[in-house]
């Protein structure tokens, strides 16, 4: 059955488009498990109907036609309780529907099965039989198998407005389904999509028009040559060393090299207007498939080899058309997973969005992203990556809603907003120079995060009364090696004397997690709950010694530096960290005894340090909450995973409960508190935060004069009113609707939503 099944799903994979996929299904699946029947129905969720897309053993003509309304009929009954429905007799059961065109009385034995993807139906596959029989327990677990991998291929088919065409909708209905991903960072953008992939990788690669077919021809047939030519060299190199069989690995490769099904396919698919490498990467995957489902062994091995040819082919496509990409002045990146460092590829004046199929808000290129002042939206599962590039298309950054090719109606809807938008950030600047206080008289510090970034000018300039959280990994990153102390010194002592006399907060060295340096590889199964923060810097005292040195240096005469540590799981480590500190700063005052040691904090990232938060804060001068990766390890959710991001939540009662817990342990030590992770540049959480007594946020510095503008329309009283009555709710998503509400009340809209 295994094997039934696989080779079912590689033909269904190998299918052209899903109109394609849906005949194979309901031939192989009739054939394999022994029905008279087998049908497809689609669902139509603006008609309410579910609609026969393909069948074989009912009558072909109904196809189309027979539209069975979601309240009738068995296929209804699959639909509604989205379970399979197995039964001998079908006729006699209340729910039986009968069809004239379909032909079905014949048929007693039903089993369907429905095709859920994330918890919504999208059609109906059906198995029927004359005998008065319900399918056996195999046979439903096939459907059920085939129906989940059928779910995927009809999501994707779903978001490029295939299943609309086979439906015969018109593109309105399309756009009043956009695809729904993670708000990233706030803002709506209606823009150019540009694609951006990772090299030599076969499947990322998009298709796109070719500007110059000849062009591309010439391409395709020197990057041919050029690996013939590897494959000859290292046929050679191998002479000696290799038995004859196995040497015949390279005569097989070279014959691919030279074959008409590789080379005319390709040619073929590049003068219908794909470029070079979106046509390779079409031949390659096909062929791939195609070898895969041989049943001989040895044969359907020979897809790997095929796979690798086309991955070598693609190295020098790439080389010679290493695009010097023209980003064009409304660039949205869109990708399947974006680096930080790929943003920092586009002229900053020329990016105005992302959109990724993977990550979510507190991923590290949402938090660039934020930081930078453009919307992104993350985790858009059901994005269509290799067919977008070039595509008008909406991120919107609040709702997580993404538009393709949207319709004139809904680009001037999203215009308007845009309008609204610039308006608002216009009214919002006017604050930057006005106190974060609330109406009855409470300053709240409002600094920025930065260090993601290498240019401080944003967080200069955004009104910040300092700086709250100084990632240090940014320099680490885009080095060769370990950057040195002078390297660090100059960095520190930038950012120091920019800010002086207002406080600049430097955080120690947090590597590990999503965060990995070059030269320093760590591989992990489990990189988050691994050797990360100050794990990696107190088992290498040398690499912290040298970053303490340049910080506490890099304050000498402005003393406005305090030292944060990342990561911290028990009082042990800080113990140890605080030792090494005053180590660095002993052998230092050798040098200079004006020298005084910096502050230095905690940050509660990990449950642990909650639960002796009052130990923690007795040796330390004070705290920052890291919500970022609290909310993660608290609800054990990562915090990158797009498949689970509608789970990470920092408005989940535990969340709050955990940072109120901080607060009041903090502050019963008398010392203060900030939140530094992005729920404190969240308007609606916010005022939580400012309920529960925290006495500084820090945040993105496009955030800043958002949540300042809460601030001023708040009085402590009020917030910590919606607190006590928030604290009382169990549901995040309750949490936030009640919390907008309050934005709302305040007049503060605008906020939480694109436009005013
Ligand atoms: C956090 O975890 O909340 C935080 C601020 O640190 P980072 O996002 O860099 O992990
Ligand atoms: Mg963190």
């Amino acid at each position: 059955m295994l094997d039934t099944l696989r080779r079912i799903i590689q033909e269904v994979n190998s299918a052209k488009n899903l109109d394609q996929a849906l005949l194979i299904i309901v031939a192989r699946v009739r054939k394999a498990i022994n029905a008279d029947v087998c049908s497809v129905y689609l669902s139509d969720d603006t008609q309410k109907k579910h609609v026969l897309m393909a069948t074989e053993g009912l009558n072909i003509e109904a196809v189309g036609k027979v539209r069975l309304d979601f309240k009738h009929g068995l296929v209804g009954l699959v639909g509604e309780r989205a379970e399979p429905i197995n039964l001998e007799d079908a006729p006699s059961h209340t729910r039986y529907h009968y069809f004239p065109e379909s032909g079905e009385e014949k048929f007693h034995g039903f089993l369907g099965v429905p095709i859920i993807h994330h918890r919504r139906v999208l059609g109906v596959l059906v198995v029927q039989q004359k005998k008065k029989q319900r399918f056996d327990e195999e046979n439903l677990t096939l459907l059920i198998t085939i129906a989940a991998q059928l779910a995927g291929a009809m999501a994707h088919a779903d978001a490029s407005g295939e299943i609309d065409r086979l439906l015969g909708q018109h593109e309105t209905t399309r756009d009043a389904r956009p695809l729904l991903g993670v708000p990233g960072a706030p803002g709506v953008v209606l823009g150019s999509a540009v694609v951006i992939y990772p090299p030599a990788d076969l499947e990322s690669v998009p298709n796109r028009k070719a500007k110059d077919i000849e062009g591309e021809l010439t391409l395709f047939r020197n990057a041919l040559a050029a690996v013939k030519q590897d494959i000859l060299t290292l046929s050679a190199r191998v002479q000696d060393l290799l038995p004859a069989e196995d040497r015949a690995l390279f005569d097989a490769y070279s014959l691919m090299l030279d074959s008409d099904t590789l080379v005319n396919a390709t040619e073929d698919r590049i003068r219908n207007n794909n470029w070079a490498q979106g046509a390779l990467r079409e031949t390659i995957l096909e062929h791939v498939k195609v070898f895969e489902a041989m049943e001989d062994t040895y044969l359907s091995e020979r897809a790997d080899d095929v796979y690798d040819l086309g991955r070598r082919i693609l190295v020098y496509l790439q080389k010679s058309n290493h695009r010097v990409i023209d980003y064009p002045h409304d660039t949205v990146l869109v990708g399947e997973e974006i680096a930080a460092s790929m943003l920092a590829e586009v002229p900053s004046d020329r990016l105005k969005g992302v959109i990724s199929v993977k990550g979510s808000r507190t991923s590290h290129v949402s938090i660039l992203a934020r930081a930078l002042g453009i919307p992104s939206v993350m985790g858009v599962i059901d994005l269509p990556v290799g067919r977008v590039d070039g595509s008008r298309v909406i991120a919107d950054g609040y709702s997580g809603f993404v538009y393709i090719s949207p319709s004139d109606t809904v680009c001037n809807e999203y215009k308007r907003l845009i309008r609204e938008e610039a308006e608002l950030s216009d009214e919002l600047k006017a604050l930057r120079n006005l106190p974060a206080e609330t109406q009855d008289g409470l300053h709240i510090p409002l600094y920025a995060n930065t260090g993601l970034l290498s240019d401080i000018t944003p967080s200069l300039n955004s009104g910040a009364e300092g700086i709250g959280l100084y990632r240090t990994e940014f320099p680490f990153m885009i080095r060769q090696q370990f950057p040195g102390e002078e390297d660090q010194y100059r960095i520190y002592r930038k950012v120091v004397e920019d800010f002086a006399p207002r406080p600049v907060t430097l955080r120690t060295l947090d590597i590990g997690g999503d965060k990995s340096l070059p030269y320093f590889p760590i591989k992990e199964d489990n990189p988050f709950l691994g050797w990360r923060g100050i794990r990696i810097t107190l088992d290498h005292p040398e690499i912290f010694l040298v970053q303490a040195r340049a910080m506490i240096r890099a304050s000498a005469g402005l003393n406005n530096l305090k030292i944060l540590l990342p990561m911290i799981s028990d009082i042990k480590e800080l113990n140890e960290a605080m030792l090494l500190i005053q180590r660095a700063y002993a052998e230092l005052r050798e040098e200079n005894d004006q020298l005084v040691i910096p502050e230095v904090g905690v940050m509660v990232e990990v449950p642990s340090a909650v639960y002796q938060i009052e130990k923690l804060a007795r040796a330390a001068a004070f705290i920052s909450i890291g919500t970022n990766d609290l909310t993660q390890y608290l609800l054990a959710v990562d915090r990158n995973n797009s498949r689970v991001a509608d789970l990470y939540d920092s408005l989940h009662p535990s969340v709050l409960m955990a940072v109120q817990q901080v607060v009041k342990g903090a502050h019963a030590q008398g010392k203060p508190v900030s939140v530094c992770g992005e729920m404190a540049g969240d308007p609606a959480a916010a005022i939580l935060l400012l309920g529960m007594g925290v006495d500084s946020l820090s945040m993105s510095a496009s955030s800043l004069a958002r949540v300042k503008w809460v601030i001023r329309n708040m009085t402590r009283q009020r917030a910590s009113s919606i607190l006590d009555e928030v604290l009382e709710m169990d549901d995040a998503k309750l949490i936030r609707l009640r919390l907008n509400s309050a934005l709302n009340e305040a007049g503060l809209g605008g906020l939480i939503r694109a436009g005013r």
